[in-house]
């Protein structure tokens, strides 16, 4: 039976860290559907069209990887409906420990049949998120060890103001 697994995120922008992710999910489902939000409360640097690119050119060697906008509803819908067996999610600490309990029991409340996953970040990518990046991006500093380079070129543009 095929498995599926959904990871839904901001992804705004994708870092090493998520990709990292991203290519061990891959090789737990036969496939994986990365979802981006565009409904989130956080405002974001990239559009959804934007970031769906911008992941879609990094998981361009992962064959059973692909990526869709998820622009309203609830993320456990979302997983119904293109029948995924489980979501993923990353853990960085204990901050997104707490956060993601939370989410994933409020998850079950919903739909008590979906499962999240979670992966540990690898030990180099704790420290990273999206929003460092960009601080650091904004002020000048150097990103470019921990973002795809195709990223990198688009997180500077943006801040060029292109
Ligand atoms: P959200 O707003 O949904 O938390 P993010 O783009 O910030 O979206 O994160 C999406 C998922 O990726 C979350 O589960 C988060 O914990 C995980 N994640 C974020 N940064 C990293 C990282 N450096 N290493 C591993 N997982 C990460």
């Amino acid at each position: 039976m095929t498995k599926v697994a959904l990871f839904p995120g901001s992804f705004d922008p994708l870092t090493n860290g998520h990709l990292d992710t991203i290519e061990r999910a891959a090789k737990l489902f036969d496939q994986l559907v990365i979802a981006v939000a565009t409904n989130t409360s956080k405002k974001s640097l990239f559009s959804a069209t934007e970031k769906t690119d911008l992941i879609q050119q990094a998981v361009s060697h992962l064959a059973n990887v692909s990526v869709i906008e998820h622009t309203s509803g609830l993320t456990v819908d979302l997983a119904k409906k293109i029948g995924a067996d489980a979501m993923i999610r990353g853990l960085r600490n204990l901050q997104d420990f707490e956060y993601e309990t939370n989410i994933a029991a409020m998850n079950k409340t919903q739909d008590k049949e979906i499962e999240t996953v979670f992966l540990m970040a690898a030990e180099k990518h704790r420290f990273l998120s999206s929003s460092l990046i960009k601080e650091v991006a904004f002020f000048g500093g150097d990103i470019s060890e921990l973002v795809p380079y195709h990223v990198n070129a688009a997180v500077k543009s943006k801040y060029a103001g292109d």
